[in-house]
């Protein structure tokens, strides 16, 4: 996942996944002394939950000794995810949120240089999304994602999974016994309810099965390697709107914010 000399943007949103993350990068970085750490922090103004999170954030970036960046919605796309949810025609709050955290990321990454992007994803989190995206009837999305994204047309900042392989509760345990602070209160917006769905049913098959969740994401993988040779990717081209890479007329975040206008 990582070179000798990389500059990681790692996205830390105050949880426990992205506070663990950066406790880890921060020491692996220590012995690489020619890569560098920088904390992105996007504020995607959710009143009563955000502040909180940057909050923790901040502090942990200042007692790590990261340098920290902060970007908002607000600023980047003139609107919230509480606006967007107000404004919302049949999405939810989280597909908005997901699609402009993922945007305002690459952005920052790109602005300062960053050749690598780190999010926190845990192995839950990739056993749910692999479930979710069976549900929705759009499995090429398994076979798109991954622990390692590359953008072979070099559009997209590279983006790692570090924490892809370990169970929810292992990081909660790591974070207690590290001391780290972070925020425990869950979105106002809360997941989907088919990902809490999915949730609950992984999690009892792993008590009923052990093992459930890493033969997902080992079958997943599977899929991958199958795929990697038949479909090449989309030609990139600027958006209409914003500039950002797509491969149509505008990107997704773009296509949101119309339909929200209407
Ligand atoms: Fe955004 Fe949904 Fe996460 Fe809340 S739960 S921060 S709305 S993705
Ligand atoms: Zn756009």
């Amino acid at each position: 996942m990582l070179e000798y000399n990389d500059h990681v943007a790692v996205a830390v949103s105050g949880g426990k996944d992205s506070l663990t993350m950066l406790n880890l990068l921060v020491k692996l970085e220590g012995r690489f002394p020619r890569s560098r750490l920088t904390a992105v922090c996007i504020d995607e103004g959710i009143e009563g939950y955000r502040d909180e999170a940057l909050e923790l954030a901040r502090s942990a970036c200042e007692k790590l000794g990261v340098k920290q960046v902060v970007a908002s919605y607000r600023d980047l796309f003139g609107t919230t995810t509480d606006e967007l949810a107000r404004m919302s025609r049949g999405q939810t709050p989280c597909s908005y949120c997901g699609v402009f955290r993922r945007k305002a990321i690459n952005r920052v990454a790109t602005t300062i240089g960053a050749t690598k992007i780190a999010t926190g994803h845990n192995l839950d989190d990739e056993a749910q999304t692999i479930l979710l995206n069976m549900l929705h009837g759009d499995p090429l999305r398994i076979v798109r994602s991954g622990p390692v994204l590359r953008d072979p047309r070099g559009k997209f900042v590279p983006r790692i999974k570090p924490l892809c392989d370990i169970p929810e509760k292992e990081i909660v345990l790591y974070a207690y016994l590290t001391g780290t602070d972070f925020q425990s209160v869950a979105c106002p917006h809360g997941h989907e309810a088919l990902r809490n769905d999915i949730r609950s049913f992984l999690n009892q098959m792993e008590q009923k099965h052990p093992g459930t969740k890493y033969t997902l994401i080992r079958s997943a993988e599977k899929l991958r390697s199958a795929q990697s040779t038949q479909s090449p990717l989309p030609e990139l081209h600027e958006c209409e709107k914003c500039g950002d890479p797509t491969p149509h007329e505008l990107c997704e975040a773009c296509v949101m914010l119309q339909a929200v206008a209407v």
